[in-house]
């Protein structure tokens, strides 16, 4: 295994303001030097399919003529962040990982590119990705997989595998990718660093592309937990531009709360069996870690966890194949010369324009939701998702926090899986039940295998309980950074 060395820029929002009011650069000089930074270290790893420079310069400069005018930059000034290339940019080509959609430029921005921008954000550029977000490893995008800094030649999983790459790679300092089964939580885990998907409605949902629309999150990556929670600060909150954003009210994520005694931790012993114990092993360490903090640990069972899979495949390919619907030559996306009648142009156009994994997708999803087998599977998915979420509630009535594996094995090797699609799905046991539950869950680094692979644990919440997630994991952070 080639483990390389990665240059990790090693800056933190705080270290970035710290820098600017102190006059050792300014937003622009810092920009340019990142840009240059991404631009030259990129061809290793693929995480960048799309530079920005010239929005990232304009942000920067009316950051540094906010502080020539003393007037307070935004909590996110001058920091470069990567936005995963299913979140719309206005004027700036989106292509979702689909050859459909390669010169796609959109005519707005997603709520939440608005928000960091408003906070003093930078954006570099955009991230490669599974096609329509549909994948664990990215090797699903047209434009090629990406490499994981950690070890090039594996994977950085997915589906945000270039905004998990960029920021542990250095080239950025934070990144938005998207979750729907686990695209944030087991790229993270992979590539080591911390990835955060709210609850169910927390961001808006207003410009990201639509794969599952009742389990699509957006979310921060970030090399610390205290960044991950800035971020999720921005974005989060009611956005009008989407009725499933929740109107609760956005407490203070990053208030100084490391204490962590007397929490209880729940551990879902069934999570745990058939682990490899490379994993496993990490994943205990860190429990031990929690219970010398004065965590108080218990087991706890959530019992319908071996349905999530095929409930997940059932429910996220059938809403995807009527989001998918709309990519048919006309509405949006490449049109096929070769179609001589209409219905030949749009069978042509889908035919030549989406990947295997969308069309695998899309007939699975179509037959789920057909006349005759809507009650069988769809109906029946429906239930199981509110068994799994009842599952949770249960267990929460009990802990204040559950912590599980994010994956079953490390990041894995480039081509090691992609002709074996069912387990390539059935590896995302560990992240589909808090997507169906819609509950807040992230994936904070903790140690690494003796080849030098990271690990990531996962840290569950009840809805709405990001701060109570966050105290964990940050505590957790400084224990096992010390
Ligand atoms: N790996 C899961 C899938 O392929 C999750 C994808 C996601 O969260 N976007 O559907």
């Amino acid at each position: 295994m080639s483990l390389t060395r990665y240059t990790n820029a090693g800056h933190t929002i705080d270290s970035i303001r710290a820098g600017l009011f102190a006059k050792e650069f300014s937003a622009e000089e810092f920009t340019r030097q990142a840009l240059a930074h991404a631009e030259a270290e990129n061809p290793k790893t693929n995480a960048y399919l799309t530079f920005a420079p010239e929005r990232a310069l304009n942000a920067a400069r009316s950051v540094d003529a906010k502080i020539a005018k003393g007037e307070d930059p935004g909590p996110l000034a001058g920091v470069p962040i990567a936005v995963k290339d299913v979140i719309v940019t206005r004027g700036l080509k989106t292509t979702c990982g689909s050859k459909l959609l390669a010169n796609y430029i959109p005519p707005y921005d997603a709520t939440a590119v608005i928000r960091l921008e408003q906070a003093g954000g930078v954006i570099l550029g955009k991230t490669n990705c599974d096609e329509f977000a549909m994948g664990s490893s990215n090797e699903n995008s047209a434009f090629g997989p990406v490499r994981n800094p950690v070890a090039l030649d594996r994977v950085p999983g997915g589906s945000s595998g270039g905004s998990a790459a960029v920021v542990a790679q250095g080239t950025a300092v934070l990144s938005l990718g998207s979750d729907t089964g686990g695209s944030i939580r087991q790229p993270a885990s992979f590539c080591g660093i911390n990835g955060v998907t709210p609850t169910y409605g927390r961001v808006s949902r207003y410009g990201l592309t639509a794969f599952a629309s009742s389990l699509d999150h957006i979310g921060p990556f970030a090399r610390t937990v205290r960044d991950a929670a800035r971020l999720l600060q921005v974005i989060a909150g009611r956005d009008e531009m989407d009725a499933t954003s929740a109107f609760a009210p956005v407490p203070d994520y990053t208030a100084p709360n490391g204490d962590v005694r007397g929490m209880k931790i729940g551990v879902p012993r069934e999570y745990f069996d058939g682990l490899a114990s490379e994993t496993g092993d990490r994943i205990m360490a860190a429990v031990d870690t929690l219970k010398k903090l004065g965590c108080e640990v218990r087991d706890i069972q959530l019992p319908h966890t071996p349905y999530a899979v095929a409930c997940y495949y059932i429910i996220a390919t059938a809403e995807a194949s009527a989001n998918l619907a709309r990519y048919d030559g006309v509405r949006y996306t490449a049109r096929s010369s070769k179609a001589q009648t209409l219905s030949e142009m749009y069978r042509l156009s889908r035919d030549e324009g989406f990947g295997d994994e969308c069309k695998r997708r899309i007939m699975l999803g179509t037959y789920v939701l057909s006349h005759g087998y809507y009650d069988a599977y769809y109906l029946k998915a429906q239930k199981v998702r509110t068994l799994i979420a009842r599952d949770f509630e249960r267990a929460f009535e009990q802990v204040d926090a559950i912590v599980a594996p994010v994956s079953p094995f490390p990041a894995f090797k480039i081509g090691e899986k992609v002709n074996d699609p069912a387990a390539m799905y059935l590896a995302d046991i560990y992240t589909v039940t808090g997507s169906l539950a819609g509950i807040p869950c992230m994936s904070v680094p903790c140690g690494r295998t003796p080849e030098g692979l990271p690990v990531g644990m996962q840290i569950l919440t009840k809805h709405f309980n990001e701060t109570a997630m966050f105290r964990i994991a940050e505590a957790y952070e400084k224990a096992s950074t010390n």
